[in-house]
């Protein structure tokens, strides 16, 4: 069993998509084992991508990040953290199979709807910089 970290991003919540993201992260079995709204301050969005820092798109990422609300949740199951990157696509929407969240909900590479956690590494660090162990039921 596994745990990561995902994120539904401000355009997702934007077009009121909470519900439809949710349900099909219920239909692939991944259960939600903790689960937040909230607004990133530009220091928190600056910290949580630090390793995209000095990268192109790294300004605009920041400032899409805080452009709303998001959504901050912990998914577990089996092999969890690659289950969910599968069922989120590749971060380039064009190069997303059809019925995975990124290709059904990005608009854009930035702007591309959810995140998960890559590793099992990125998954420890992410899920502490949301919750504490009491907020995880
Ligand atoms: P995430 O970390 O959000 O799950 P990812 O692991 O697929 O996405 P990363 O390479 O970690 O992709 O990039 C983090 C985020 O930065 C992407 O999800 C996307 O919002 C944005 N991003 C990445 N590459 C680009 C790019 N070339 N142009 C614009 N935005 C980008
Ligand atoms: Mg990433």
């Amino acid at each position: 069993i596994e745990r990561t970290l995902s994120i539904i991003k401000p355009n997702a919540v934007k077009k009121q998509l909470i519900g439809e993201i949710e349900t099909r992260i219920s239909q692939a079995k991944l259960n939600i084992i903790a689960l937040k709204m909230l607004r990133l301050t530009k220091e928190q969005a600056e910290g949580f991508y630090a390793e995209h820092q000095g990268k192109s798109f790294f300004d605009k990422l920041v400032k899409f990040m805080i452009s709303g609300p998001i959504v901050v949740q912990i998914l577990e199951g089996d092999n969890a953290i690659k289950r969910y990157r599968e069922l989120m696509g590749p971060t380039d929407l064009s190069k997303a199979a059809a019925g995975t969240l990124r290709a059904d909900f990005a608009d854009s590479m930035t702007e591309n709807a959810v995140h998960g956690s890559d590793s099992l590494t990125s998954a420890e660090k992410e899920i502490a910089y949301f919750f504490v162990d009491s907020e995880i039921v």
